[in-house]
């Protein structure tokens, strides 16, 4: 049986990785600058995860959710002090796109309406509502061209209040860095104001931080640069560093209901004590703020080449923008510099590293960067 071709790959098979380092079967060293996409968040087999799990998994991987799970609530616990939202619900599932779908059947659950709003050049995963903005049309499915979703431009609180005052909108739902759509941030004032239209027509404010969230910006959670909470926060990616998990945190507003949402993976044991092992490691090794400094620091020094349109980012979340398409740019700094990054659309190099991304890492990987940017 072949393998359903929906992925364009690099001949390249990587076998091993330690912190921002990963190795292919020939001993080929790269320099790992995109993180799995923003998956990899305490570095790449951390001694303490990978003791972690391998003592989880030789005692018990998965029991059902029909009998207590203490690691749900020590994730639960944890997760509530590190993030702010300690008088929050913690629920536990396996990716972004479920931790998507879980938060919109919650909202309309709450408030009975069923349109969504989101922003052009959102990405969402792929779920079933229309919550994924591309332009390509042949992977729109017509199940995600319902007439759910209302896309605006980000930023246009106009445009958001014309619609929110019609009171049918169940949610907002919003990135609180767009990764997919080129690595675009939401203005703080623009979030406050969401915010205060939300609250005053009833409409569900989600902040989906399974990209831009869990230390990766420099807080916590992106949205917290703008001083706001959301109803629901939406999670996965660096919440297991590699381990399939997501989560929603959702607001004291909700009232749970038995039956009301489930999962038979979600939260199991071994997926907490991966999410355990993380936030032991981001807590000892303060890898929020040192995504914070590395990722100022990389900025900066990007904003100084003159060959460079726009570099936009947060923290450890950089999208560095070339006036022209950068696939033959990204493909030397692959084969020839050893160096992975991602792409948001033509133009954008997206950079998500591992939070553990050191000094003497960024300057070699700039000092690699300049060596393609200076080439004929
Ligand atoms: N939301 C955002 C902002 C994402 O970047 C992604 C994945 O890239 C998703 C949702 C979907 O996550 P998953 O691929 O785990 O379903």
């Amino acid at each position: 049986m072949k393998l359903f071709d929906v992925y364009p790959l690099f001949d390249i098979n990587i076998v091993k990785g330690k912190g921002c380092n990963v190795w292919d079967e020939n001993e080929t060293k790269y320099l790992d600058l995109y993180g799995g996409h923003a998956v990899i968040s305490i570095g790449h087999s951390h001694p303490h995860y990978v003791k972690m799990i391998s003592d989880q998994v030789s005692k018990l991987g998965f029991y059902s959710n029909s009998v207590i799970n203490k690691l749900q609530q020590q994730v639960a616990t944890r997760l509530g002090i590190i993030s702010g939202y300690d008088d929050y619900s913690l629920f536990l599932i396996n990716t972004g796109a479920e931790a998507n779908e879980n938060a919109l059947k919650l909202a309309s659950f709450h408030n009975q309406r069923t349109r969504i709003l989101s922003f052009s050049k959102s990405f969402h995963g792929r779920t079933s509502l229309a919550v994924e903005a591309t332009d390509n049309p042949k992977i729109i499915a017509p199940i995600n061209a319902n007439g759910h979703t209302t896309y605006l431009p980000l930023n246009d609180i106009e445009a958001v209040k014309a619609e929110l005052i019609k009171k049918d909108v169940c949610a907002v739902i919003i990135e609180g860095i767009q990764g997919v759509g080129g690595i675009k941030i939401p203005a703080d004032s623009f979030l406050k104001e969401l915010r205060k239209e939300c609250t005053a027509t009833g409409t569900i404010l989600i902040l989906d931080e399974i990209q831009s969230g869990y230390g990766r910006s420099g807080k916590f959670f992106a949205h917290q640069y703008a001083d706001i909470k959301a109803d629901i926060v939406t999670m996965a990616k660096g919440i297991g560093n590699g381990f399939p998990m997501g989560g929603i945190l959702i607001s004291p507003m909700f009232k749970p209901v038995y039956g009301m949402l489930g999962t038979t993976f979600g939260g199991n044991h071994l997926a907490c004590t991966a999410a355990l092992a993380v936030l032991d490691v981001i807590e000892e090794e303060g890898l929020v703020e040192n995504a914070a400094r590395v990722g100022t620091y990389l900025i900066d020094k990007l904003k100084t080449y003159r060959q460079i349109k726009e570099v936009r980012g947060r923290g450890l979340i950089i999208g560095i923008e070339f006036e022209k398409p950068i696939k033959e740019f990204r493909s030397k700094l692959l084969f020839e510099q050893k160096v992975f990054t991602g792409i948001s659309g033509a133009n954008v190099i997206r950079l998500l590293p591992p939070l553990c991304l050191s000094m003497d890492e960024a300057n070699e990987f700039l000092t690699r960067f300049e060596k393609v940017l200076n080439e004929k």
